[in-house]
């Protein structure tokens, strides 16, 4: 069945690679972005080609009016959504605690935490049977960092991941009886730019050797995953936290 869906951050890795896996399915997808505009444009146009609908829609996570402007678009564009993916997020510089300030950690809360929240409220308004939604599958991407902690790298990160986490659990009993699945989604290391914009470039790989598999994930593999839960396959799926991280 197609599907309309808005999916956070889709102009680059995890988040387009899950934009284009539901265009090869034929839905309909938001794709929401930071700055990126181009990398956006390029996602449109790849999912359409697979055989979708795409919007590209600017939109900063962190700030309520824009995730609503967000959800507004998505729906103006391909009507009410069926599913929704709060995949935007960010690390900062490799750091300890001792060395971080306050404006550092303002952003990650802002964009990893509260970014999730805003986004998991306007999904869970827009898709909740009693308020004229149809149901639907809310997946919240975390990281395998929020049981790690990522000491003397960014607990900062790990930790605004761990919150995620908590919010899948409390707002997937929430929303049970309203129709909305809500699970999160754990990646492990994945070969995306988000290393880079850490300052360690290399990190995927550098530390992907060191893991069962002995290489990172793809982003098409992240993907997969996120496509299930979104799925009717995944019917009796809520309250979850799935790990997909190549066995580390
Ligand atoms: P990425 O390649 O760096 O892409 C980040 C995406 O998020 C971009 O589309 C970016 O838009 C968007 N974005 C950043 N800040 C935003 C904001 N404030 N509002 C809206 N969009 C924003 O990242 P990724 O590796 O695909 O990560 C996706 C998710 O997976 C993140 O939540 C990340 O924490 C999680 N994750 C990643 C890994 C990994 O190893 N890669 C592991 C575990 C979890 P622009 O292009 O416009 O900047």
């Amino acid at each position: 069945m197609s599907k309309t869906i808005l999916v956070t951050g889709a102009s680059r890795g995890i988040g387009r690679a899950v934009a284009l896996l539901a265009g090869a399915r034929g839905w309909s997808v938001g794709v929401n972005y930071a700055g990126n505009r181009e990398a956006a444009e390029k996602t449109v146009a790849d999912v359409v080609a697979a055989g979708g609908k795409a919007v590209a829609i600017a939109g900063d996570v962190s700030r309520e009016a824009n995730v609503i402007a967000m959800f507004d678009a998505v729906t103006a564009a391909f009507g009410p959504l069926d599913g929704v993916v709060a995949n935007a997020g960010i690390v900062g510089d490799k750091q300890a605690l001792v060395d971080m300030d306050a404006s550092r950690l303002e952003r990650m809360f802002a964009v990893n935490t509260l970014g999730a929240f805003l986004t998991a409220r306007e999904a869970a308004r827009r898709m909740a049977r009693s308020r004229g939604g149809k149901g639907g599958s809310l997946v919240l991407v975390s990281s395998i960092a929020a049981r790690i902690g990522s000491p003397f790298e960014y607990v900062d990160y790990a930790a605004s991941k761990a919150a995620v986490d908590t919010l899948a659990l409390g707002l997937s009993k929430e929303l049970g009886p309203e129709g909305v699945r809500v699970n999160s989604l754990r990646p492990g290391l994945t070969d995306t730019d988000i290393h880079a914009s850490g300052g360690q470039p290399d990190r995927a790989h550098r530390l992907g050797v060191t893991t069962p598999f002995g290489r990172p994930g793809k982003p098409e593999e992240i993907a997969e995953a996120i496509l299930w839960l979104l799925s009717d396959a995944a019917s009796y799926t809520s309250g979850a936290i799935i790990d997909i991280s190549g066995g580390r």
